[in-house]
């Protein structure tokens, strides 16, 4: 029985998504000027419908950071770009371990070995791609979480490799729209990434793929965004909202080109055009979205997050995610890593109050990256 909110094209799209059909570009669009009040209850709906009441959480490492050779605006690790982030080589195995490690610990159910380049080649640096394989290795076989990697291109072989080291989820977000690309990204082009998420899916893998919100797309880009990565075969879905980094061509007005409402909004939609997958929000969430905000997503159709620190900054802690999703009315996915989330909620804020007594407050790095953008 679906549940009905008086609004005509609202209650329209949702039952035909409970039958089973797919909405097309101008459904899309015509469910997006609709209210935000009628379209979040339609989504959270769809939501429970598809899936149920659990908000998965993915962490990642930023296993090797800056001195990346793409121009991709919004992003701190690109060479082109003068933000002062802390650029340093690939960490060890052992090293991801213990993050991997760290994320199991705060409830992490998936966690992503991420590496800032174009690609990881196997061919040009064999070395670099066998610490890579020793640290899925490691992870995998040491902890209870489902191990995922984002190491930008890959070549057929590569995405086999790594299939058959039990990689889960293959992440590569597409960012924007086919269109808006080209205004984000000169020195590769929208089609290398399609590629490489077809030679993941192919490979056997499942596909973390999405987009960045508010880098001045228009709202038709991040429809087409959305369709694209249907196209393509997504099960999990990051939405990052642009934190704008001083030094790139995007951290120059310092916010995001987006409203709160316009975030809630396209998260629904998101959900009405990818019933069964993980819409996740990742990174830019705290700075966008006031603390008293931030649950909204996890109430218009949102049911996954990025958890933990971001590729060169901090998030915030475990426990206040936690403290979301339950506000939302909704609680922690357990499937692949059972833990209490009491016990997070308790350590975090013993650590919240050890850093306050240590040093007055949490040190957090001046250049905002955005989570998951390789
Ligand atoms: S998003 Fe990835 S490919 Fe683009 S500049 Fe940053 S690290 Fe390089």
């Amino acid at each position: 029985m679906v549940d009905r909110t008086g609004n005509r094209t609202v209650d329209d799209a949702v039952a035909r998504v409970i039958d089973g059909e797919r909405l097309d570009r101008r459904d899309a669009l015509a469910l997006l000027a609709q209210p935000v009040e009628d379209l979040a209850p339609a989504a959270d709906y769809v939501r429970a419908y598809y899936g149920d009441d659990t908000v998965d959480a993915c962490s990642i490492v930023n296993a090797k950071a800056g001195n990346c050779a793409e121009d991709c605006g919004f992003c701190a690790q690109s060479v082109h770009f003068d933000t002062g982030i802390d650029n340093y080589g690939f960490l060890g195995p052992e090293e991801i371990l213990e993050a991997a490690k760290r994320a199991e610990r705060d409830g992490a159910q998936r966690f992503g070995i991420v590496v800032a380049e174009k690609g990881v080649s196997k061919e040009k640096r064999p070395d670099e791609w066998d610490e890579v394989i020793q640290a899925i290795r490691l992870v995998r076989d040491e902890t209870d979480v489902e191990v995922d990697a984002s190491l930008g291109i890959l070549t057929e072989e590569e995405a086999e490799i790594l299939a058959d080291e039990g990689i889960n989820h293959y992440n590569h977000n597409i960012e924007t729209s086919p269109n808006y690309f080209p205004e984000v990204v000169s020195t590769h082009e929208f089609e290398d990434r399609v590629k490489t998420l077809e030679r993941a899916k192919a490979a056997g893998m499942d596909l973390c793929a999405g987009v960045i919100l508010g880098m001045g797309e228009a709202p038709t880009d991040r429809v087409d965004a959305a369709l694209a990565l249907r196209d393509i075969g997504v099960s999990s879905l990051p939405v990052n909202i642009l934190n704008p980094v001083e030094g790139t061509p995007m951290g120059e007005d310092g916010t995001a080109d987006i409203s709160t409402e316009e975030i809630i909004e396209t998260i629904a939609v998101y959900r009405l055009l990818h019933p069964e997958a993980r819409v996740r929000l990742t990174g830019g969430r705290e700075v966008n979205l006031d603390a008293d905000e931030q649950h909204l997503p996890f109430e218009a159709g949102a049911d996954g997050m990025l958890t933990g620190d971001y590729l060169t900054t901090e998030g915030q802690s475990p426990g206040d995610d936690i403290e979301v999703v339950e506000r939302a009315g909704l609680e922690p996915n357990t499937d692949q890593n059972e833990f209490d989330p009491e016990a997070v909620k308790a350590r975090s804020s013993d650590d919240g109050a050890a850093v306050e007594t240590a040093a007055g407050s949490a040190t957090s790095n001046a250049s905002e990256p955005n989570a998951t953008d390789d």
